[in-house]
């Protein structure tokens, strides 16, 4: 499962200039159906190879200039309870404040470990400053000036020192030659497939669960090792068997609107982490927002499945066009990975409710689908044909055979040539010949090109 790294810390320390300075430029999300901006708090990191999820708990504090100590010491705790690492970032400018010192004090308590980041360290006489916070009583300490990024490297190394290698790495070892059909079938485990619901505060999560279980809720099961509270339930109908991760539940531990969607974006980050197939609601009156954009592009990244419901249907006044603009207004914003189920659904009304699970099931084996060489060449070689990659500076690309990669999620070598000739449009074009000839709905794909 993939590690989640937290930065917690008052405002003005410099987490967001971290953050983005980790997750890739300030990429701000215009919000298409409130016409708001809003930046983005969580996003997928790699290091050394390594990829975790961070989260800049900044974005969840209320913006005001009183910020009181109850309210920082919330967040800290959820972030604590929902986090494996956790960055506290304090500013040497300032020196140890009050706040500083109630956060360190709950920190300090935590089993998880803390690295402190003290952050505008930009000069020689800061760093001599620095040496101030030992005085909050943590080990790990690290110099870090977020604005140039010098310090970072040092607090990435020891964070990937943390996280064990990735099972699902996204990158293919450049150094290991893959020949035709080297790969042989591995182990199959047997799990039952886990799906999560996930999606902001009162989009219907909750009422979709209980919907789904009905009376089969004193079956609940809390699996050791898993965050206390995210509830695992095994589901058996209708010839689907599956566990189902429940994000819902949050609000009698959280009273303040802030908390609540903290809370709910740590549960969906966790669940994310754990699932095979994520079902992602959203309010068919509110519709798609920023933060269901980020939920899917970390899907992405971690290469799971997804089917898309909009609830609430319902409430939604319609005539026969209505789904299918909907419709096509959500697979614009979802583009490029818009091969993507989604359903129109009531929960309150009971609509739809198991085609809803009867897609994630099919999500699932499409995630798992493997591809004989023999057939992935038959298909896609003649695509090639017709349409090769565009030959440059005179020279021709020439794919020679395709090959799936073993992994969790399907994964395809392209062996060619020149490798580096290939460009992303041209990869778009074999990604949508391959979800034409193969049904792979609801399932990120994975393209490399590779020398041979
Ligand atoms: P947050 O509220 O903790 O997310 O803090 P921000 O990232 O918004 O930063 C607050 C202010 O500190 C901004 O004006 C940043 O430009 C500034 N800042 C952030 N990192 C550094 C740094 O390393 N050095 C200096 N001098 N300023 C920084
Ligand atoms: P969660 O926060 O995502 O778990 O959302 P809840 O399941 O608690 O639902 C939030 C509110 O939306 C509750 O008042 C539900 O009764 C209501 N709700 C859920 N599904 C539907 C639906 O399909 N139609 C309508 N009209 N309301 C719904």
């Amino acid at each position: 499962m993939g590690k989640i790294v937290a930065i917690v810390g008052r405002p003005n320390v410099g987490k967001s200039t971290l953050f983005n300075r980790l997750v890739g430029g300030r990429q701000a999300i215009v919000d298409d159906f409130s016409g708001v901006t809003r930046d983005r708090h969580y996003g997928k990191t790699e290091w050394c190879g390594k990829t975790f999820t961070l989260i800049d708990t900044g974005g969840f504090v209320p913006n005001s200039q009183d910020i009181f100590e109850h309210e920082i010491a919330n967040q800290v705790k959820i972030a604590i309870e929902e986090s494996d690492i956790l960055v506290f970032m304090v500013d040497v400018s300032t020196g140890i404040t009050d706040l500083d010192k109630a956060s360190a004090n709950i920190l300090r308590r935590s089993t998880k470990p803390v690295l402190l980041a003290v952050n505008k360290v930009d000069n020689a006489q800061r760093q001599y400053e620095a040496a101030e916070f030992y005085g909050l009583g943590f080990e790990e300490l690290y110099h870090l000036s977020s604005v140039s990024g010098s310090g970072t490297g040092e607090l990435l190394d020891k964070i990937v020192s943390m996280i064990p290698e990735d099972e699902n790495n996204s990158e293919l070892p450049e150094s290991q030659s893959y020949e035709e059909d080297e790969f042989n079938e591995e182990p199959q485990v047997v799990a039952l497939p886990k799906i999560a619901v996930v999606g902001r505060p009162n989009v219907g999560k909750s009422s979709f669960v209980n919907a789904l279980l009905g009376y089969q809720r004193n079956i609940v099961t809390d699996i050791a090792g898993t965050t206390r509270d995210t509830i695992h339930t095994e589901y058996n109908a209708y010839g689907n068997h599956f566990t189902l991760i429940d994000t819902a539940g949050i609000r009698r531990k959280a009273k303040v609107k802030e908390d609540i969607e903290f809370y709910s974006v740590m549960r969906s980050l966790r669940a994310l982490e754990d699932c095979d197939v994520a079902i992602l609601m959203i309010d068919a009156v509110v519709g798609l927002d920023s933060q269901d954009m980020n939920l899917v592009h970390l899907a992405v990244r971690n290469g799971k499945g997804v089917v898309m419901l909009v609830n609430k249907w319902d409430l939604v006044e319609k005539d026969h066009k209505t789904s299918l603009e909907y419709e096509k207004l959500i697979r614009k914003r979802l583009e490029p990975f818009d091969d993507v189920p989604i359903l129109f659904v009531s929960v309150e009304e009971k609509q739809r409710i198991h085609k809803a699970v009867e897609k994630a099931m099919q999500v699932f084996e499409n995630r798992k689908k493997r591809i004989p060489t023999h057939k992935l060449n038959e298909t896609m070689l003649p695509f090639i044909e017709k349409y090769p990659p565009p030959a440059i500076k005179g020279k021709y690309v020439r794919i020679k055979f395709i090959t799936q990669i073993p992994g969790s999620n399907p994964k395809f070598a392209f062996f060619c040539n020149l490798p580096q000739y290939v460009n992303e449009s041209y990869k778009r074009y074999l990604e949508n010949k391959l979800r034409e000839s193969f049904d792979f709905e609801g399932v990120p794909i994975t393209i490399f090109m590779r020398k041979k």
